[in-house]
């Protein structure tokens, strides 16, 4: 499990749980409750999951303090075990309440899609097991997921990334269910953002795919067999523009998809032009 190296640092005086989770790039974490730590059966599975679980659970709860543990691997073994119960932690009652006040508080960031108007996100993992993937960001508006913002480290200006397993993939789902006056409106369609190059729309066809634009290329030879570049005849800028890319030996494929969309529409007239011949 990745931590920035500000979290191998032990000597903290305040309680364990309340510095682990002060630390940078931690903000996501809630404060599990102690008396949820100190019930095993709450713990049941995880004692295998790190190699000294005693140990770690005894740095947690502070039974022994940051002098007894200048150990950074105790320390991050710790931090694992921490975030495995933290995972199981915020699908309890007690726990989606705790992050209900961190949502609303916009802790978990929002979502940077323009039209979802910074909408708060909740955190969620896309794999439950450790060590596979980091946690994202979820948003119940636009219904994406999404990397969250880069965390850089004071001291070593490295990004690192919180165990996406912290969270698990239940977690936000769960919430907007027990929350559900929290779940916003999905946005309306009409807020999908539409391309324009000089005022004009660009294609759909030709902002998808490289694939759209190989079966015409290939659609184009079967035709008649020009090359697509010599079926350009008109005077607007974008055709000139094709047309020293095609002087420089560049195939159609590697201009922009907005050059291409004037030379497609003057070969679809042709064609259709050559058929009613
Ligand atoms: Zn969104």
């Amino acid at each position: 499990m990745a931590f920035n190296e500000d979290s191998s640092v032990s000597g903290h005086d305040e309680p364990w749980i309340q510095w682990f989770c002060g630390l940078k790039g931690h903000e996501m974490f809630c404060e599990v409750e102690r008396s949820y730590i100190e019930d095993g059966f709450n713990l049941y599975g995880l004692r295998t999951c790190v190699s000294n679980f005693s140990d770690c659970l005894d740095l947690i709860l502070d039974r022994i303090g940051p002098d007894d543990s200048d150990d950074s691997h105790l320390t991050q073994s710790a931090c694992t075990l921490y975030s495995l119960i933290h995972a199981r932690y915020v699908i309890t009652a007690h726990g989606l309440d705790a992050m209900y006040s961190k949502y609303v508080a916009k802790d978990f960031g929002t979502c940077p899609l323009v039209p979802c108007g910074g909408q708060p996100v909740l955190p969620v993992g896309l794999k439950d097991d450790l060590g596979v993937d980091t946690v994202k960001i979820y948003c119940p508006k636009c219904s994406q997921v999404y990397h969250p913002p880069p965390i850089r480290s004071s001291r070593t200006g490295n990004t690192s990334g919180v165990d996406g397993a912290a969270f698990g993939t239940t977690f936000p789902h769960l919430f907007l269910m027990t929350f559900n006056n929290l779940s916003p409106d999905p946005l309306p369609v009409q807020t999908t953002y539409v391309p324009r190059v000089f005022g004009f729309r660009v294609h759909k066809t030709e902002s998808t795919s490289s694939t759209a634009r190989g079966a015409d290329a290939k659609s184009a030879k079967s035709s008649n067999g020009d090359s697509p570049a010599q079926k350009v005849d008109g005077s607007d800028p974008s055709d000139s523009l094709v047309r020293a890319n095609k002087r420089k030996g560049r195939d159609e494929g590697s201009a922009p998809a907005f050059l291409l969309e004037s030379t497609k529409r003057r070969r679809k007239n042709n064609a259709n032009s050559s058929n009613n011949d």
